[in-house]
């Protein structure tokens, strides 16, 4: 069997986890695998309530951990400086939780614009500042809005954290690796259309390779359709290692390293 693998990011509060398509209750699921498999999950929240919801159940599974964060499409449209800071102070507020232990997820996605452009970057600062603040790392989420995602993030030198299913070019990975970045792949690695990424995934530097799920989503190949868990990360581990010209046992060891450093967790592997 694989060393075990830390699943970098996932949303096991989200109610794709009642479908009984899933074929088992949720907990049961987890249960086995933090017994088997998975050394830890870090479990992302998308708004207060649901950053609620992620640290609840990260208090019932050692190995879970939580973020807390309010989300581009999740953003309220209200951008007033008293409403944003209301909300933030109610964010700090929640970081104190034991198991919270990054920001996220926060950024752009100009894929949906549910949420107008400006809104989403005043959410996005205002989050990387309170970051800086407290301390915290950060869990990105940057869809069709990698150069200004970049630009951001050079903007704010003294925040780190990790850049969430990386989907962005070679070429921005390297300017970010120099700022401290750190960037996760999921299943998307595993598809077939995936090329410009597969081209990608062999330039992280060790140091800075993380793995996740994005469960419920993303399901890697050959799953695609079912609901995703981390059970399935070991299709992408063994991806990466193919395209890293490694083996899967390394990507697990170093990926699992990477996110004790990152996140500042000690992880137990047996
Ligand atoms: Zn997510």
């Amino acid at each position: 069997m694989m060393r075990p693998l830390f699943d970098s990011h996932a949303h096991y509060h989200d109610s794709h986890f009642y479908d009984p398509a899933l074929g088992i209750g949720r907990d049961e699921l987890l249960s086995r695998l933090f017994a088997e498999e998975i050394c830890g999950v870090v479990n992302v929240g998308t708004d207060l309530d649901d950053s609620r919801a992620a640290a609840e159940l990260a208090e019932r599974f050692e190995p879970m951990y939580a973020a807390a964060g309010i989300y581009p499409s999740s953003c309220p449209l209200r951008d007033d400086s008293s409403s944003v800071r209301e909300t933030l102070e109610k964010l700090e507020t929640l970081l104190k939780h034991p198991k919270i232990i990054a920001i996220g997820e926060i950024g752009l996605d100009f894929h949906y614009d549910t949420v107008p452009k400006p809104v989403q970057r005043i959410w996005f600062e205002a989050q990387l500042e309170l970051a800086e603040r407290v301390g915290l790392p950060v869990i990105i989420h940057s869809r069709d809005a990698h150069g200004l995602t970049a630009e951001i993030l050079k903007n704010h030198p003294g925040v780190r954290g990790v850049l969430h299913s990386y989907s962005g070019s070679a070429e921005t990975a390297a300017e970010l690796t120099r700022f401290g970045w750190f960037f996760s792949f999921s299943g998307v690695v595993t598809f077939q259309n995936a090329k410009k990424l597969a081209s990608v995934v062999p330039t992280i530097p060790d140091d800075r390779l993380l793995i996740e799920t994005d469960a419920p989503y993303l399901t890697p190949v050959p799953f695609r359709g079912r609901i995703n868990h981390s059970g399935y990360l070991r299709y992408t581990a063994e991806q990466i290692a193919q395209l890293r010209h490694t083996d899967p046992d390394t990507v697990a060891d170093l990926t699992r390293r990477n996110a004790e450093a990152l996140f500042g967790i000690s992880v137990k592997t047996s």
